[in-house]
């Protein structure tokens, strides 16, 4: 690894600190924080209004790139484009860009790799190698962005909205509450009015369950939206399908849950893959009816996508149906989401997995 710092990783204070510990007068920090958020430049001649001398003294202390692109996948429809990120020291993370009509929406990682061993996961097979620092998540979202801004250069994101990347999700390779520092370092970064200027409300924590971040997350004053993975209604099949549950069962997670809905008033989505004869059943679909029972959520049905090794199968669409009917027909608020971009396996951790055989 690199040891010059990554000015990613630095809070808006502290390169404002670098800065002027080298003798640059204040304003040169918020110089250089647009050319990094505002204008994505990924290259020092870029920073056209930094003396040259001061753009040397940078090339030559800090580091710029937190990440290189080195595979990329386009779904058939052109509508999901999945990339494998080389960080500095080696380690690869995949992030995900999905275009809607509106907008444009990232899903990155937090962790290279993760530790929570949920069996359907193909991240969580492999283990935790380490955790992102705030500056290599940041990365993934200015990446994708210059991306969004090449290929659709005159209409900033193709929808008139003033973001090349409208919406993060903390959806990819990691669990963000266990990188919790870094994870929001990283969204106070982007979400910064005098940068990237992304509204808390347009990020997407999606989390396995880890009861003391909910509590912690609850008491920040910062309203970003709260997915928790659930994907069972009992403890016994989520003790065996998300093994974390183990240590924080449904009791605990669930009242930490109803306390942040409590605390910040915004609706959770509760993620549930449907796995076809393990957590399909309608009694199951009872029994989660009954655990969200009064809470403001939305529960997101998603077919599993099927990983490499695995005998589990998604459900076929007349028992994901059945599932749906029984969670409306007890006024719970439910889509089913097809993954997307399942033919590029752009499902967590499966790129990486494949590029990590195929190099064995
Ligand atoms: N660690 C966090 C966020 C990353 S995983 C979490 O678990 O919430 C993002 C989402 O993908 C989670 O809801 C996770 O349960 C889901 N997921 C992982 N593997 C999947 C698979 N094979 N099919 C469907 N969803 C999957
Ligand atoms: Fe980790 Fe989330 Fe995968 Fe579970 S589902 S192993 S928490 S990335």
């Amino acid at each position: 690894m690199a040891d010059r710092p990554l000015l990613y990783d630095l809070s808006y204070g502290q390169l404002q600190a670098l800065l002027v510990g080298w003798g640059e007068p204040r304003f040169r920090a918020d110089q250089l924080w647009r050319w990094l958020y505002a204008s994505l430049a990924d290259g020092w001649e870029q920073m056209v209004n930094l003396p040259a001398g001061l753009r040397q003294r940078l090339a030559a202390e800090t580091e710029l790139t937190p990440l290189t692109s080195m595979a990329c996948q386009e779904s058939a429809n052109g509508q999901t484009r999945k990339l494998l990120f080389r960080l500095r020291d080696g380690e690869t993370i995949e992030s995900v860009l999905m275009r809607y009509t509106d907008r444009r929406t990232a899903c990155i990682s937090t962790q290279v790799g993760c530790g929570m061993g949920c069996l359907f996961c193909a991240t969580g097979q492999g283990g935790l190698v380490r955790n992102l620092s705030a500056g290599e998540i940041v990365g993934q979202v200015t990446y994708l962005a210059r991306q969004v801004q090449e290929a659709e250069p005159r209409q900033r994101g193709g929808t008139g909205q003033a973001h090349p990347i409208g919406n993060v999700v903390l959806m990819g390779m990691g669990e963000p509450l266990a990188n919790y520092a870094a994870t929001l370092q990283a969204i106070e970064t982007l979400a910064d009015p005098r940068g990237y200027n992304l509204g808390a409300r347009r990020f997407t924590l999606s989390t396995v369950g880890l009861v003391p971040g909910i509590r912690r997350l609850a008491k920040e004053a910062l309203p970003i939206n709260l997915a928790v993975s659930l994907h069972a209604a009992d403890d016994g099949l989520r003790d065996r399908l998300v093994p974390i549950n183990r240590r924080y069962p449904l009791a605990e997670l669930m009242a930490a849950v109803r306390d942040y809905v409590d605390r910040t008033k915004r609706r959770v989505s509760i993620e549930y893959a449907l796995v076809d004869g393990i957590n399909d059943a309608p009694e199951q679909a009872y029994e989660l009816a009954r655990l969200v029972e009064g809470l403001l959520c939305h529960v997101n049905l998603i077919p599993l996508n099927p990983t490499c090794g695995s005998q589990w199968r998604p459900s076929p669409r007349e028992r994901v149906d059945a599932f749906r009917t029984v969670l409306e027909a007890a006024s719970v608020p439910t889509t089913v989401r097809m993954r997307r971009g399942i033919d590029i396996e752009a499902g967590c951790g499966q790129l990486r997995r494949r590029q990590a055989a195929s190099d064995s």
